[in-house]
């Protein structure tokens, strides 16, 4: 058996295009055939898992393209066209394939393509054929359309958020083909799209984990392959945005719906426990403070990279400093500048810079500080928390700068913190630390809720304010909850 794999990913912030403008190819990390495996074999990642996958069936992979970049704003038309021309190419110069693994992420957005996954599917369906597998492991942020249900065979988001399950629905997505090809497994996918913006929400507590456990529950019934709960992207403005219900069953569309709206009015009915629990920055760093024991771990919510925010906000440091809290640390914050007149002062220098809160007002302004350089490091590192354990990365550049009582990262590539990693690089050891603060919505706690004595978490204005009906939903098919509280749904 002969398995293509590629796939372009990308989270679609549409309001940050504000901060950054569009998303060009230079954002995206791409890497091209045999390159593929190198950098992911062995590694927890939808193709990590997918590689696994196709070497338990023994089957030969064909590597094509993948291009991954960070959550920001609308993708380029042009950048987009040249990344899918080149995944086309390489993908038609290994054909004849039996099945073709798409790493897809759901909510990726082109200027004049709302649906990039649904577009590229497309694409890869009218190159390859009706017999051809195509299976597709999703992230559960993906806005999840009829198109993708239509041209790809078998969609399977992760359950888990933090996504800690990425390499095992990759695997799983690639172990189906089989049974795909032969016959055996006649998918009928539906979709039920519920009219909610749902917040940041962890599926290790709360009605995230309850509605699993119902998709697991409903899924180990007869026919049915698979039960997701997609929670949809809030911070785009497109058609689709909301979240979504995807059931595959074995050939029968009435009970793929069935499902899906038993699981959507479950949903629903618990919508109102999905509303959040934040601090603002001031009272999560006093309740922090009255902790009887640390590491108190504050993540600001409203600034996570990987929702599209620009990683640079000052809200929560800032009332960190005003506080005057000792025995702290700051993990990270994005300012290529400062790193830079960090670097170039090297390490026991005194400097004044003006931190932070370089892109727009409402992440608050510069920081104006005199820091003393403690340590500088390269940013590179191996991540350990097991949503990307094995996968190598660069925040590029970092100073460890000491301001009274805090020492603070901060880096030169945009990213959420995933785990204590970027600490250790830089000298910190955060079990020592009473306050250990960093910027992330949820994907933190897979590296961070062993060592943490208390979790806080602080919202303020921000791209990925856990306040969702803050956003204006243009394009929206109808009303969205919570904003709109007309909002309804009837299966
Ligand atoms: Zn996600």
């Amino acid at each position: 058996m002969r398995i293509a794999i590629g796939g372009i990913t990308h989270e679609t912030n549409t309001y940050a295009d504000a901060c950054f403008g569009h998303t060009t190819v230079d954002d995206f990390s791409i890497t091209r055939g045999e390159e593929i495996i190198d950098r992911y074999a062995g590694t927890r990642t939808f193709i990590g898992g997918m590689l696994k996958g196709a070497e338990r069936l023994n089957a030969e992979v064909l590597p094509t393209f993948s291009a991954v970049a960070q959550p920001s704003g609308t993708i380029a038309r042009d950048a987009y066209e040249t990344m899918k021309t080149e995944l086309l190419e390489r993908l038609e110069a290994v054909l004849p394939v039996d099945a073709v693994g798409l790493e897809l992420h759901g909510a990726g957005v082109v200027d004049g393509v709302d649906d990039l996954e649904g577009d590229l599917a497309g694409a890869v369906r009218a190159l390859v054929g009706d017999k051809v597998a195509i299976v597709a492991p999703l992230d559960l942020h993906g806005n999840i359309t009829e198109q993708m249900a239509e041209v790809i065979d078998l969609m399977l988001g992760v359950h888990y958020y933090p996504h800690t399950d990425m390499y095992e629905r990759g695997e799983e997505a690639v172990l189906a083909t089989p049974r795909l090809l032969s016959g055996e497994l006649r998918p009928v996918t539906h979709v039920e799209h519920l009219p909610m913006l749902v917040p940041p929400a962890c599926t290790d507590f709360g009605p995230a984990r309850s509605t699993n456990e119902l998709c697991w529950k409903l899924e180990a019934g007869e026919g049915v392959e698979d039960a997701t709960f997609f929670h949809g992207f809030p911070f785009t403005d497109t058609p689709e945005t909301g979240a979504h219900i995807v059931v595959t069953t074995n050939g029968d569309a009435e009970q793929a719906q069935r499902v899906a709206r038993e699981i959507a009015s479950f949903v629903w009915e618990q919508r109102e426990a999905f509303k959040p629990e934040t601090d603002t920055p001031e009272l999560a760093v006093r309740r922090a403070l009255s902790a009887e024991r640390g590491p108190v771990v504050i993540n600001e919510s409203n600034d996570n990279s990987g929702g599209g925010a620009p990683g640079d906000s000052t809200h929560l440091l800032r009332a960190m400093l005003d506080a005057k809290v000792t025995d702290a640390c700051f993990g990270f914050i994005y300012d290529p500048e400062v790193a830079e007149a960090a670097h170039r002062a090297g390490v026991g220098a005194t400097i004044d810079v003006h931190l932070g809160g370089k892109h727009d007002d409402v992440h608050g302004a510069p920081l104006a500080l005199t820091v003393y350089v403690k340590s500088l490091s390269d940013g590179a590192f191996t991540y350990t928390t097991p949503m990307f354990e094995g996968v190598r990365t660069s925040y590029g550049k970092m100073a460890r700068l000491r301001v009274e009582g805090v020492d603070i990262l901060v880096g030169s590539k945009r990213s959420q913190t995933f785990d204590a990693e970027v600490f250790l690089l830089n000298g910190i050891d955060v079990t020592r630390y009473k306050i250990v603060a960093l910027k992330s919505s949820q994907h933190f706690r897979a590296g961070f809720t062993d060592l943490a004595a208390e979790i806080v978490t602080s919202d303020a204005p921000g791209l990925t304010t856990e306040r969702v009906e803050v956003f204006d939903h243009h394009r929206a098919r109808g009303p969205l909850w919570p904003k709109d509280p007309s909002a309804d749904y009837t299966a």
